[in-house]
């Protein structure tokens, strides 16, 4: 509509919400929908969390919060990235906000200005772009392929910047692939960004814990990049409280600074009980929630055992989170029950409307070749559509 604004109109519907809004609509209508669209585990909440927002409640902690997150908060986020990333911030260099996707538009909105270049290895999680966008930036997306575990080399890395770049974004373990870059891996990229001192990065690390085996690693543990890292984290998905929307940043103070002043005109501070149930979260040991990260790491042995024995599927071993990414691009042109599939878009609609199973088009996240599958379902819903989807392409 024309009496919108150019920014809303230019800004795509994120795909991922879109499929499991969509696979909800049909659900409303009585069809029996297997949602593997949206990432996020079906666990509860674990007790102790739970158990410290019910004390949050009873004590009465129902006041705006510090704009940038309660100082007994952000003590605790210091003491997490210590402990798990060797990484030292002080507690001004952290703000916390409603969800890593806001602790990422206020870092966009800071930073970029109009016409400056956002690169994105691709493939990357659905918002970067469009966050990218309503910055006013241009992504430069940087493309990989199955065969190289969905990862990006160093010379393809300084090929893409030039003069107007101004951000690179990281997100290892990465949502949709499942591809950790080791150490190594990441300090050669870091080899790369030393030469260009004007280009900043954004370390989504959202998915740290849902590691199955591979070190992880923190750019900003690499010395010369620290002062232009920041690096983005929550407990949504390891501690299963997506909904309680916490995501938080740690980063050059005068970043974290802009970034509180950007909230503040927006949002203010983020939930305060659901801040108080984090520092628990952060402050018990991560032993505490290892039957979740067992539980993924025995749902993604099942599902590419079953996606293998499908034919015209590409796939690879993802590292960590809970996606698999497999390649269908040997299905476009083919005709499937008298549809088209012309892309990976009518190939999840397909599965959608037939299988009645939700993925998400890896077209959202700049690979066109690929659909996304979440396996953070139980293994009979798995099961079920894997053998759902195998008829559906019979
Ligand atoms: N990050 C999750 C996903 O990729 C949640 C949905 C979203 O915010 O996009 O499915």
């Amino acid at each position: 509509m024309d009496i919108l604004s150019e920014r809303i109109n230019s800004l795509p519907v994120s795909a991922t919400l879109e499929m499991a809004s969509k696979a909800r609509e049909l659900k409303s209508k009585g069809v029996d929908v297997i949602g593997l669209s949206l990432g996020e585990p079906d666990f509860n909440t674990p007790e102790f969390i739970k158990q410290a927002a019910i004390n949050a409640v009873e004590e009465n902690w129902n006041s705006y919060s510090p704009v940038d997150g309660y100082a007994d908060l952000k003590q605790a986020i210091c003491k997490k990235f210590e402990r798990d990333n060797k990484i030292k911030y002080k507690p001004s260099q952290i703000v916390v906000s409603t969800g890593a996707k806001q602790s990422i538009a206020n870092v966009c909105m800071v930073l970029l200005n109009p016409g400056d270049e956002v690169l994105l290895p691709a493939p990357y999680w659905v918002s970067y772009s469009a966050i990218a966008t309503l910055a006013e930036a241009k992504s430069v997306i940087i493309p990989s392929t199955i065969e190289n575990d969905f990862k990006i080399s160093p010379e393809q890395l300084e090929g893409s910047i030039n003069s107007k770049t101004k951000l690179v974004m990281f997100n290892s373990p990465n949502n949709p692939s499942g591809t950790i870059y080791t150490k190594k891996e990441l300090e050669a990229m870091g080899e790369i960004l030393k030469k260009y001192p004007d280009v900043y990065i954004l370390s989504d690390e959202i998915y740290e814990h849902i590691n199955y085996g591979t070190p992880h690693f923190s750019i900003a543990g690499i010395p010369d990049l620290y002062d232009r890292t920041i690096t983005v984290n929550g407990v949504a998905k390891a501690f299963a409280m997506t909904g309680w929307r916490i995501g938080y940043i740690g980063a050059p103070e005068w970043i974290a600074k802009a970034c509180n002043k950007m909230q503040g005109q927006i949002t203010s501070g983020a939930n305060c009980i659901a801040q108080r149930a984090t520092i628990t979260a952060l402050n018990e040991p991560i032993t505490k929630i290892q039957y979740m990260i067992d539980e993924f790491a025995k749902r993604r042995e099942i599902i590419i055992e079953l996606l293998k024995d499908i034919p015209g599927i590409k796939l690879n071993k993802p590292s960590g989170a809970f996606y698999v990414f497999p390649d269908v691009s040997s299905y476009f042109g083919k005709v499937l029950n008298g549809k088209k599939i012309k892309n990976a878009t009518d190939f999840a609609l397909y599965l959608l409307e037939k299988a009645h199973v939700a993925t998400v088009t890896g077209e959202a996240f700049g690979n066109g070749n690929c659909i996304r599958i979440s396996y953070a379902a139980s293994e009979e819903k798995i099961r079920l559509a894997i053998e759902r989807i195998s008829s559906a392409l019979k």
